[in-house]
């Protein structure tokens, strides 16, 4: 079943096409991967399904319901929850109280906000900072402090912008487990933007690649990292599929 649709989405920027009439459903508890070299327009439609940019034309349905023209908080309210590619947490707020900044999304009591930012601070693995002020947080703890300020708004779909960019080697495993748990621990849906290989390769179920902001194939994993126009426009000519060895 599907849970979110664009059809024939569009984004004009005075006459940039940064998103061409792009169209794909992405199903309940799917992990949906959207890839595209820098500047394809990834970041643009997820600002497009938040409505923090108005689509130039095309419809987005989400649970059924048309949420193109709706407001931000209303789609928020919704149930579509995002990270940013830039995180910008509360510098000098503790990693607890940005947590619970976004869980008064939902929560309407402090006991309450209280409790999800808990549950999701520890299931982010930032139990033993959670005192600490975000602004002070390594790049790997950042990242995962703004997974757990979306997963915080109690999301049905969350929209995740590279959050995997910047970290180390173990740290990825450790983004990849969590990742990989949103969907099959909380049965949260997921659309996942990134540019390391090993991890949109190994968590996809269905990746949609796209170049100038224009659809070029979509399918499974293995399939898609076999197109041509993916490997010239994405990987870069020299790219070879070596096992799961994409990086
Ligand atoms: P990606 O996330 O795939 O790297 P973006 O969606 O950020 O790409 O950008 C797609 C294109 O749209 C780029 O050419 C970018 O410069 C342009 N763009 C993005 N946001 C704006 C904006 N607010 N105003 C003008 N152009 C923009
Ligand atoms: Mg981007």
């Amino acid at each position: 079943m599907s849970i979110l649709s664009l059809d024939k989405l569009t984004k004009n920027f005075g006459g940039l096409m940064a998103v061409d009439h792009v169209s794909f459903d992405v199903n309940e508890g799917e992990i949906f991967g959207l890839i595209g070299p820098n500047g394809s327009g990834k970041t643009t439609i997820f600002n497009l399904i938040n409505h923090y940019y108005t689509a130039t034309d095309g419809k987005i349905i989400f649970k059924g319901q048309d949420i193109t023209n709706k407001k931000t908080f209303e789609i928020a309210r919704l149930g579509i929850g995002r990270t940013f590619q830039v995180v910008k947490p509360l510098r000098r707020l503790s990693v607890e109280e940005n947590v619970m900044a976004a869980a008064f999304a939902r929560e309407s009591t402090f006991a309450g906000a209280r409790k999800v930012a808990s549950e999701m601070i520890d299931f982010c693995n930032l139990t033993n900072v959670s005192n600490m002020k975000a602004g002070g947080l390594p790049i790997g703890g950042r990242k995962r402090l703004e997974i757990a300020r979306a997963l915080a708004t109690r999301p049905s779909l969350i929209l995740l912008d590279e959050t995997a960019a910047g970290l180390n080697p173990s740290e990825l495993d450790e983004a990849i487990d969590i990742i990989k748990g949103i969907r099959d621990k909380l049965g949260i849906t997921i659309i996942i933007v990134e540019h390391i290989m090993k991890v949109i390769m190994n968590i996809s179920d269905r990746i949609h690649a796209i170049a100038f902001g224009a659809t070029i194939t979509e399918g499974p994993p293995a399939e898609v990292a076999k197109h041509p126009t993916v490997i010239e426009a994405y990987l870069g000519s020299d790219y070879k599929m070596e096992g799961q060895n994409y990086a």
